[in-house]
């Protein structure tokens, strides 16, 4: 099959037997719900581009498995230009959307658990990287949107995966069969899991040899029996159920996160990539957190781009773009924006091979990215809210400024520069919100922070990977300090 178009995706999503709840109810068709539409058309946009002749050599790549134009979103990585491409795409997408576009997360997955199984197979004698050979031929053959399943719920912080009172708050492999494995558990903040229709399954943090049950990666369809998906509440979703895109910000575009609860999902042998060999679940978790923090130097800055220009726009509709202040404002920005972009692409212009052959990141430096990522989206958003001024937070809703009483006076009050439209200053200050404080913030803001791991995890792994040793022989070589 070739590349689906952004059509054929929504249809085959259309198709899946997703078992989704929001609001306390099941949503019978996802991709039809207006809450949850924007989010699938983030990911559709990732087909769209794809077809794009002028987007092609971003979008695309030729499969080393099968020497076959796939979407790059399922590629192997196969050197430092593919890793930068990567970052590009990304930027692309945030650019696009404004928003999340969910489809990392199985790139990411792909290229972690690529080189984890070549590693566990040459140490165990396992079968699991022509496991997921297999299987990623299967979806790139199907240009699949495939999800990435890492965060467990964790329950008590302190305690490892088998210590937990409830067993089950580390998802773990409850029954071993002939035929494959049975597993229970949860992953929380999913991710696009309701516009994916594949799920690659992994562990969340290293494990000890007690915690052999939890040391499982896999790959199952979002719609396998058991799966079942609670979707998580955004800063003001239900507008749009009020039918006003003038009050969404960005009606046509968004994100979705889910909690995954897994009730005994049956995984057949060869969709199983790790299973009890519980040394490479670190190995595994720190690959898969180190291609999504070099991810985060892409789409944060692609949407970092949009909410830059948002409040460039605001400037203008407010006539103050000529003030000095907002020019720096805007200068500032810019330089916080770029910086995580030096980031992204600096991690993957230090790529190097691994073992079984695919490109993995700087480690160091991609954590650097991500630890910038949870800081300066924070700072860019609040120089945007400095730029935007406080209507946008007290603006009235498309209703009273259509109204023909409060309408006339939202016309006159809320007029700024003499060429622009009321309706255009309100439509540049409600993008504004949704990418700082509404449906967007929760991938520009929030995720940021805590998405590819909290600051803590890339403070830890920048302490492991910066070389103190090294450094302080350098200074007392210079200072002719010796030992
Ligand atoms: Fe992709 Fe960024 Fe969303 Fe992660 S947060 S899935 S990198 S767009
Ligand atoms: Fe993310």
């Amino acid at each position: 099959m070739a590349l689906m178009t952004g059509e054929e995706y929504v249809e085959s999503i259309r198709k899946l037997n997703l078992n989704v709840y929001m609001f306390g109810k099941k949503i019978a068709c996802p991709a039809d719900h207006p809450i949850l539409r924007p989010s699938l058309n983030s990911v559709k946009a990732t087909y769209d581009l794809a077809q794009d002749p002028q987007y092609e050599d971003l979008m695309t790549a030729t499969s080393s498995l099968t020497g076959k134009k796939i979407n790059r979103f399922l590629h192997i990585h196969q050197s430092t230009k593919d890793l930068m491409d990567k970052v590009k795409m990304q930027r692309l997408l945030g650019q696009q959307t404004g928003a999340c576009f969910q489809r990392c997360v199985g790139m990411d997955a792909f290229n972690a658990v690529f080189s984890t199984t070549f590693e566990t197979d040459q140490k165990y004698g396992s079968s699991y990287h022509k496991n997921f050979i297999e299987y990623a031929k299967y979806c790139q053959e199907n240009d699949l949107t495939v999800d990435g399943a890492m965060t467990d719920p964790k329950g008590d912080r302190g305690l490892a995966p088998h210590a937990q009172e409830d067993p089950d708050l580390y998802l773990r492999v409850v029954e071993r069969r002939e035929d494959g494995i049975v597993v229970r558990g949860a992953k929380a903040h999913q991710t696009g899991a309701i516009n994916s229709q594949e799920m690659i399954v992994m562990p969340t943090v290293s494990m000890k040899p007690e915690d052999k049950d939890y040391a499982v990666a896999f790959a199952v369809p979002t719609d396998a029996e058991g799966i079942l998906m609670i979707i998580g509440r955004q800063s003001c979703d239900t507008r749009k159920m009020e039918g006003s895109e003038l009050d969404v910000g960005n009606s046509e575009f968004g994100g979705v996160e889910a909690l995954v609860v897994f009730n005994d999902v049956f995984v057949p042998n060869e969709r199983i990539f790790l299973n009890g060999e519980t040394e490479y679940a670190g190995v595994l978790v720190e690959r898969f957190a180190g291609y999504h923090r070099q991810s985060y130097g892409g789409c944060k800055a692609g949407v970092g781009d949009v909410l830059i220009g948002a409040a460039a726009v605001a400037a203008d509709c407010n006539g103050c773009a000529k003030a000095s202040h907002i020019k720096d404002k805007l200068i500032e920005m810019t330089h916080l924006n770029e910086s995580l972009y030096c980031c992204g692409i600096a991690c993957s212009a230090e790529g190097k091979p691994t073992e079984a052959g695919n490109y993995m990141i700087d480690l160091l430096l991609a954590n650097v990215c991500k630890q910038n990522v949870t800081r300066f989206p924070y700072e860019i958003s609040r120089l945007a809210e400095d730029i935007a001024g406080g209507i946008m937070v007290t603006a009235p809703s498309e209703a009273d400024f259509r109204d023909p009483v409060t309408g006339p006076y939202v016309e006159k009050y809320l007029k700024g520069a003499k060429d622009v439209s009321v309706e255009d200053r309100i439509r540049i200050l409600r993008l504004i919100e949704n990418l700082c404080l509404g449906t967007a913030a929760v991938g520009y803001r929030t995720e940021s922070l805590h998405g590819a791991g909290s600051p803590q995890a890339q403070r830890i792994m920048i302490s492991r990977q910066g070389d103190l040793p090294k450094k302080k022989e350098m200074a007392k070589k210079i200072a002719k300090i010796k030992d």
